[in-house]
């Protein structure tokens, strides 16, 4: 799976596919963690807790990944970065496309993941069907839907990553028949068009035994995934066409800090209903309406954080976005002042927010509060 880098790898033709710088930037910049992943599993190299991993170059048969150290450098300001080492790793079936580059990376995670033990990405196709949609606080709408039957039912941050093209064309029909008209003709505006949405909660009804379950969608404006969420009426088919478990096993013990805004309420509304931690989580919410915490107000705790009266008045901590001051200092001052006046330690966090945010928001954390890469997933679920 692994080789040393050696003149072979130099003297390799790098590959040449459409979108690839994208791809480079995009793994660089979010998911640092599975390239740390892949370094641990497919070779012998232990790894800095200072080091930054990145994708150097792409070739046909796998990538260059090198890690490199931040001179933290008191007497200069500019910190450097010094390479040091890379390391080659093979996919599994050569790449010749953007797509084949897309499934040999997934491969890779999931080789890496049935490794460790831990649940990966699926690629497969899943059909919903919508029983009924309403919102469940004032800018979230709730989808209530009929899901397959191999649904995970207690799995927080479960999300499926939806084509809002084949569903839209599902309802469109849907209607059409109703109405006895055909506009199947009709232009599609989410053509192309995915979004990743999480189950907010999954359950076996007891009248027809399948499986029911809430997808919960953030309305904001006029955008793609709000729009597809309005447009499907009863009995309008939903497809997934990828599963991903977020990654949650680090919340099991220790004190731990959730922070979320609207597109990540369903993932920590579900771990907070769930809940086994014997130390309740410290919470950190924003919303851009200051009514959407009524979504996290009404949620059903686990039997063990609901023997912890105080909870949603003293652990759940809601910051109302002030557009005109950066999220990071929000997180954060809300975060001082709450840890100043307890004796507090975080041990874990966990984290959802828009990648810009995250971007200041991670090194700043990690240093706050010292804690090691395995401790703290800060995860992006949108950007601007
Ligand atoms: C693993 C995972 C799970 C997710 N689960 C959920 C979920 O359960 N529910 C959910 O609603 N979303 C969830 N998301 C996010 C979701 O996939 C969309 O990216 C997000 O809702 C924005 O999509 P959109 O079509 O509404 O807007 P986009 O077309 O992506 O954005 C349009 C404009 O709206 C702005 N915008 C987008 N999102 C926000 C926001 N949150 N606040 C303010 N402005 C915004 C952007 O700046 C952009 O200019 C998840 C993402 C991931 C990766």
């Amino acid at each position: 799976m692994a080789q040393p880098v050696a003149q072979d790898v130099i003297n390799k033709t790098p590959l040449i596919v459409a979108d690839k710088d994208l791809f480079v930037d995009h793994i660089n910049d979010e998911h640092q963690d599975e390239l740390v992943m892949f370094i641990n599993i497919f070779t012998k190299a232990s790894i800095r807790e200072d080091s930054v991993p990145s994708i150097v170059e792409l070739y046909p048969d796998g990538m260059l990944l090198a890690l490199t150290g931040i001179n933290n450098d008191q007497d200069n300001p500019e910190n450097t970065a010094y390479p040091i080492e890379q390391h080659f790793i093979n996919f599994m079936s050569p790449v010749d496309d953007t797509t084949s580059l897309n499934e040999q990376y997934i491969a890779l995670l999931q080789r890496a993941a049935t490794k460790l033990g831990k649940r990966t990405i699926k690629l497969r196709e899943q059909l919903f069907t919508v029983i009924d949609g309403y919102y469940a606080s004032p800018n979230m709408y709730r989808l209530l839907v009929t899901a397959p039957d191999n649904t995970p039912l207690h799995q927080a941050g479960y999300a499926y990553l939806l084509d809002l093209n084949a569903s839209f064309v599902a309802s469109k029909l849907a209607s059409a028949q109703q109405n006895d008209a055909d506009d199947s003709d009709s232009t599609n505006e989410f053509q192309g068009v995915y979004r990743y949405y999480s189950l907010r909660k999954a359950w076996r009804d007891s009248d027809s035994a399948s499986v029911h379950a809430w997808i919960d969608v953030y309305i904001h404006g006029d955008t793609p995934g709000g729009n597809w969420a309005r447009s499907l009426g009863t009995g309008a088919q939903i497809k997934s066409v990828r599963e991903y478990p977020e990654k949650l096993d680090h919340l099991t013990d220790g004190q731990c800090l959730l922070i979320c805004d609207e597109t990540s309420l369903p993932t920590v509304a579900n771990l907070l209903e769930n809940w086994q931690n014997p130390l309740s989580p410290l919470v950190i919410a924003i919303t851009n309406d200051p009514k959407d915490i009524s979504y996290l107000h009404n949620i059903t705790l686990s039997k063990r954080l609901s023997h912890d009266k105080d909870f949603k008045q003293e652990n759940l901590l809601h910051i109302i976005n002030v557009p005109k001051t950066s999220i990071t200092d929000q997180i954060l001052t809300t975060l001082n002042t709450r840890l100043a006046v307890t004796s507090t330690k975080i041990d874990k966090v966990w984290g959802a927010l828009e990648a810009a945010d995250i971007k200041s928001l991670r090194p700043q954390l990690k240093s706050v509060l010292g804690l090691s890469r395995q401790d703290m997933t800060i995860q992006v679920y949108w950007r601007v």
